[in-house]
């Protein structure tokens, strides 16, 4: 007698089938976000003597994803184009699935 692929499980009258189920494959998540390098400089000192950092941005920025996806430093002319290439292969996963 040969048996077959078990689709049904019930133990005790508790239908228990998603035990035996094969469970789905992993996949990553996608979550895409954009850092902008800035670089910084003490300012000048105030006429009450303290010292604020100088920050501004160099143009350049990183999209990262959290499937480990990195475009390394580009500059932000290309950010557009960029975020738009990933959308589809990298469309978010973590809000919901
Ligand atoms: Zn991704």
């Amino acid at each position: 007698m040969e048996l077959g692929i078990i689709s049904h499980l019930e133990i005790n009258g508790q239908d228990m089938t998603d035990y035996i189920r094969t469970p789905e494959p992993w996949t990553l998540d996608h979550l895409v976000h954009v850092f902008a390098q800035t670089k910084s400089r003490p300012g000048p000192l105030t006429d009450e003597g303290e010292r604020w950092m100088d920050r501004q941005q160099t143009g350049k920025v990183m999209v990262v994803c959290t499937c480990g996806y990195t475009s390394g430093l580009i500059d932000h002319a290309a950010l557009e184009d960029t975020v738009a290439a990933l959308a589809t292969e990298h469309a978010p996963t973590l809000a919901g699935g």
